[in-house]
């Protein structure tokens, strides 16, 4: 059970029923579905969880990072500096306001964006940087922070694989200007379809992105701001995350244990393990790296243990933009690419499922 596949929701929702019916009958019975008193009790209670004083729930977590881009005044033209090894969705996000990604390559250890590669490419239209929280670690948050206050540049966390991550006391969703966080299902905090939200420090920005996921109205039928539109996180699933969130440090912890688990067990000559100690770290993906990871993802899929790759192409080599970007080559993040495998971690998984798992990695002859 559990290793042959990368997540299981089942498991994930079945001890929740009840409470997750009771919820949806309190929505249902109110009558009312969209921007209501789920939502903005939802919204208080995730703002309090991470520590700051706005959070705005929206449809998903792409538009979370185009939302909070155009509520911190980013637009056409602008230079924003990312990571291109997070899946396209930060990209996605910059293109969709027409705005210009600037690829940074990665640190080796943690293969979040690194801050020495990041400063080289500080030009005079660089208005932004967006640092992902890739696998559930978090980003160099000091190192950017500084660097963003030195030059002026708005930094906006990119929390949709770090939800619970604490950094120097802090939050994921606390550091930057503005932090945008997906609610997809399979995240640390899922809803039970799509969702969404943006943390933000700043009123004016609050006020903006409340504005900008409701047609851009400022009062009701009267458009204030530009390239508003319709992006809300429904009562419903306002209500299941309420059910949700008090249990996500829980589940954060059960899924570190299972990252160790898999230092501590699966040690292998053609293995590199990811660090998997600190708050910082809240194991969305146990992710490690080996130059034999095609053959070893192939000698799993045989013992029925299933793997996934995130992401196996940088966003500059989609094949939309490759020929765009066809200048731009990232070391670390070209190497790494082709030596990550995903291993399931999620807090469903029992010990015996993860020693299992172990033993056919141990007993792997490289072949
Ligand atoms: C899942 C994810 C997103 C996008 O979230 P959606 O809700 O699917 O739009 C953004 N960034 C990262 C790093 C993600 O993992």
């Amino acid at each position: 059970m559990g290793i042959d596949r990368i997540n299981d929701l089942k498991l994930h929702t079945a001890p929740l029923q009840s409470q997750l019916l009771v919820a949806l009958q309190r929505v249902l019975e109110s009558g009312w579905f969209v921007l209501g008193t789920e939502l903005s009790a939802f919204e208080q209670e995730f703002a309090s969880y991470c520590g700051v004083n706005h959070a705005v729930g929206v449809a998903n977590g792409t538009d979370a990072l185009e939302l909070a881009l155009r509520a911190l005044e980013i637009g056409a033209g602008d230079e924003v500096l990312t990571a291109a090894n997070a899946g396209m969705y930060a990209t996605s996000a910059i293109l969709a306001i027409g705005a210009i990604p600037v690829f940074v390559d990665v640190e080796a250890k943690h293969l979040t964006i690194d801050p020495d590669a990041l400063i080289p490419l500080i030009g005079p239209k660089t208005r932004a940087i967006i640092a992902t929280h890739l696998y559930g670690r978090m980003a160099d948050m000091l190192a950017l922070q500084k660097i963003a206050d030195q030059h002026h540049l708005v930094l906006i966390e990119d929390c949709a694989q770090a939800h619970g991550a604490i950094c120097d006391g802090m939050r994921a969703g606390a550091w930057g200007n503005a932090a945008a966080f997906s609610f997809y299902p399979t995240k640390n905090l899922g809803a039970l379809g799509d969702g969404g939200l943006v943390t933000c420090k700043d009123e004016a920005v609050a006020q903006r992105l409340r504005s900008l996921r409701q047609y851009g109205w400022d009062s009701k039928y009267s458009a204030k701001f530009a390239h508003g539109r319709n992006s809300r996180l429904d009562e419903v699933q306002a209500a299941m995350l309420r059910v949700k969130l008090p249990f996500l440090d829980t589940w954060n912890k059960r899924r570190r244990e299972i990252a160790c688990l898999y230092v501590n067990h699966a040690q292998h000559p053609l293995i590199q393990h990811p660090e998997v100690q600190g708050e910082d770290y809240v194991a969305h993906l146990y992710v490690l790296r080996s130059n034999y990871r095609d053959t070893l993802a192939d000698y799993l899929r045989v013992h029925n243990i299933s793997t996934d790759i995130h992401f196996p192409l940088l966003d500059y080599q989609q094949h939309t933009l490759r020929h765009r970007f066809s200048d731009v080559h990232l070391p670390v993040s070209e190497k790494t690419a082709a030596e990550i495998l995903t291993l399931p971690c999620y807090p469903e998984l029992n010990d015996i499922s993860v020693h299992q798992i172990c033993d056919v990695i141990r007993a792997w002859n490289g072949q």
